[in-house]
């Protein structure tokens, strides 16, 4: 896989500081029961890195501690760390809106019989990739009958009261399949809701229109087609510094499995650790930001900050604009 860190590092993007941070988004693990072509961290049934107890407990520390609203929680499938359901607990009798970003075929594994009814009875959030609505495309994408299990999983989900119910949140993520930015996002979910409503009765709550990073295995693609250079100038030139102002790392810390800090997902992927302010290097860990107030932090940015930036804008919680 081609590493496109050296071809973003040198940018020419705004400086720009944190403010208080809202949302925590904690990556879990890389246990996953899908092993999808276009997966950034490599995630799969082998892998065996999983967030221990004592790390999902320092989370819960932070959450405490800095006053955190919001709990992200993404993976592989976050599901199969054996405590993510202590993690939900906790934070749910906290008050803290918990997100899980399921990949729907979870709910059909063995153990997981009633994760549906536990994310319901708990008020979770749950924002779900389909990349599509196509069924070829999304088992070419994520694996063959993927589309079907999913479906079934989101009638369940309905079922339960999730995309219907104010307090049982069902959101879609769609991400375009090749070097393109994303078409305006309130067209595409009237098209969504149109095509799943009318072909299996589906309703869901709203879906977020992301752009695509040009990083991890999306980044390497691009390299391998000579495609880079090009991606990379359709970013920048949609870049509209409005959408600078809501950026999401300016409000959210993104924590990986062992409980390093970094600005958002994406620079966790390329490995740029948020560092203290002042410092061009070090990395922080949960123990370090307990200790310290991370407001008015600069962010770690490079030229894939152009992929928030672009457009609508794109952030985990979809379209900026
Ligand atoms: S479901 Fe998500 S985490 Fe799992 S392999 Fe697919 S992309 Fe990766
Ligand atoms: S890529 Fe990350 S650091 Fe850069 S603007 Fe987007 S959220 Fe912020």
């Amino acid at each position: 896989m081609h590493d496109t860190l050296p071809l973003l590092k040198a940018t020419d993007f705004p400086t720009i500081r944190r403010r208080a941070v809202q949302t925590l988004q904690i990556n879990l693990g890389y246990t996953c029961n899908q092993t999808c072509l276009h997966c950034h961290v490599n995630a799969g049934p082998n892998r065996k890195e999983q967030m221990d107890l004592a790390t999902v407990d320092l989370v819960l520390d932070a959450i405490a501690a800095k006053d955190i609203r919001a709990l992200d929680l993404t993976g592989g499938a976050p599901e199969l760390n054996p405590h993510f359901r202590h993690l939900v607990t906790k934070a749910r009798r906290r008050g803290v809106h918990v997100i899980d970003r399921c990949n729907l075929t979870i709910l059909f594994e063995p153990g997981q019989e009633d994760l549906a009814e536990f994310l319901a009875a708990q008020g979770v959030e749950i924002v779900a990739s389909l990349p599509c609505y196509l069924e070829d495309n999304v088992d070419r994408q994520r694996g063959a009958g993927v589309f079907d299990k999913s479906i079934r999983a989101l009638k369940r989900l309905n079922a339960l009261g999730y995309g219907r119910d104010e307090l049982r949140p069902l959101s879609l993520v769609f991400n375009p399949q090749g070097p393109a930015l994303p078409p305006g996002q309130i067209g595409l979910e009237a098209e969504y809701r149109r095509f799943l409503g009318e072909r299996f009765g589906i309703v869901f709550t709203r879906l977020y229109a992301l752009a695509n990073m040009p990083i991890a295995r999306f980044g390497s693609t691009l390299v391998s087609k000579g495609q880079f250079r090009d991606y990379m100038a359709r970013l920048r030139a949609a870049h509209r510094p409005e959408n600078i102002a809501e950026v999401m790392c300016r409000s959210l810390v993104s924590v990986d499995w062992q409980g390093f800090l970094y600005d958002c997902d994406f620079n966790q992927m390329l490995g740029l650790h948020l560092h203290e302010a002042g410092q061009k290097h070090g990395r922080l860990h949960l123990e370090d930001w307990l200790e310290m107030d991370l407001d008015g932090n600069p962010i770690v940015v490079a030229d894939h900050c152009f992929g928030c930036t672009a457009g609508q804008g794109s952030s985990c919680g979809g379209a900026l604009a």
